[in-house]
């Protein structure tokens, strides 16, 4: 019989539920539904218009070609300078890998430092990305539970006895975290930093939204005496500069992963483009009134839909100290997450609900999207209009009262 055309390690990788509701709004809105859309992990709002004129001016004046792998060099030492100011601790342009876009550094770490077999512990709920490149590798995802009493942190105990001596070789930390919104506290690091140096661990640090953060200021591991030379540090553009789709992140480690991460680039990617390089680096340098105004902006919107689905019969709603996402626990109803997340983009209208705001669904994720410690949660991202989010809010209401 003929071979498979696809190769068995491609078996190993995970899908993302964004991107499946993606898909089915698109539908729903060909088909005239007025869809109000939570699901979307990303800005309501277009980059900064100094980055925008910078980009414009990069392709006008000629700025097309390729760069270093490992990023234009002005650029590795913006994101060096960036990372030595925001974390307190000194980076080289050397020690930078400058990547299309956060999530491609996740998958490049990971291939430069990761073995078969090794272990590798990753929070749970989380970004699908960790659980579905860890066994990609060939090493053992192991999910270390969010605690909602904790306000989606972890037990530091919990997280001990995950660690198998000799086999455990890293841990990634995400704070602010998708999907929860929960934050790290400096003591949990502290924490964790030690259980680095007691077993020899690696850290893979996901702070892409390091800005977005509503009470005290973001804390990072790297912050900790003797943590620069364990972690990958880990940041970008799409969150805090309204950047995705432009495909700009960065990584900051030692300058042994970067040249690994750098070679990695070399051969899948060339390089980030150019323009979008030298806009970023502006981004980084620029007057961050804009970073500022949008983040206030999220945690009025935060405020809001947190008191208000606290209000609704049944659901509980954690108040989230960062990132754009609310986890409500929406486990009283009796139904699993997934069903729960089809239910408020479609069942629900069909049971009248929305009629009188001329909303026909609403799109979140279900927990569940984010690993098995989500069941019983729904993911609404609050990057959306203040409006709209009343007016999802009053939908879903609707919605649970049907249940
Ligand atoms: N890490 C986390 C926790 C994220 O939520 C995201 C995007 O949603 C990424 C990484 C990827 O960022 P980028 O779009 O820059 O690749």
């Amino acid at each position: 019989m003929a071979r498979d055309v696809i190769a068995d390690r491609i078996s190993k990788l995970g899908g993302e539920g964004a991107f499946e509701v993606q898909k089915k709004v698109a539908i729903l809105r060909r088909d005239g539904k007025n869809i109000i859309t939570c699901h979307i992990g990303q800005p309501d709002r277009p980059a900064p218009k100094a980055v925008v004129d910078v980009a414009v001016k990069a392709l006008n004046d000629g700025d097309h070609g390729y760069t270093p792998s490992g990023g234009k060099l002005e650029m590795r030492e913006a994101a060096a300078e960036w990372l030595t100011k925001t974390r307190g601790v000194h980076y080289s342009w050397d020690e930078i890998c400058i990547t299309p876009g956060a999530k491609p550094a996740i998958f490049l770490a990971l291939l430069s430092t990761i073995e078969p077999g090794d272990e590798v512990i990753y929070p749970d709920p989380g970004y699908p990305t960790y659980g579905s490149v860890i066994p990609f590798l060939g090493a053992i995802p192991k999910p270390l539970p969010l605690v909602e009493e904790l306000g989606f942190r972890f037990q530091l105990g919990q997280l001990k006895e995950l660690i198998t001596p000799g086999k455990t070789r890293m841990i990634i930390l995400n704070s602010p975290e998708n999907p929860t919104g929960g934050v790290l506290q400096e003591e949990d690091l502290k924490g964790i930093a030690d259980l680095c140096h007691e077993y020899d661990l690696l850290v893979f640090s996901d702070e892409i939204y390091s800005q977005l953060i509503y009470g005290e200021k973001h804390h990072s591991i790297v912050s900790i005496t003797g943590m620069k030379d364990r972690t990958i540090v880990m940041d970008g553009h799409s969150k805090a500069y309204a950047m995705p789709g432009w495909r700009l992140g960065f990584a900051g480690s030692t300058k042994e992963i970067a040249r690994a991460m750098e070679l990695l680039m070399t051969n899948s990617n060339s390089c980030a483009a150019s323009f979008t390089q030298t806009a970023g680096r502006h981004a980084l340098i620029m007057d961050q009134s804009p970073v500022h105004e949008m983040i206030a902006e999220f945690k009025r919107r935060r405020d809001m839909i947190v008191k208000r689905l606290n209000e609704i019969d049944g659901v509980t709603c954690h108040n989230p100290e960062g990132a754009f996402y609310v986890f409500p626990n929406i486990g009283s109803f009796g139904k699993s997450s997934e069903e729960i997340e089809k239910y408020l983009l479609r069942g629900a209208s069909e049971l009248g609900a929305g009629k009188d705001i001329g909303v026909d669904g609403v799109s979140v994720l279900a927990g569940t999207a984010f690993g098995s410690y989500g069941e019983g949660y729904m993911r609404i991202s609050y990057a959306n209009s203040y409006e709209n989010l009343e007016l999802a809010v009053k939908f879903i209401k609707e919605a649970f009262s049907k249940l």
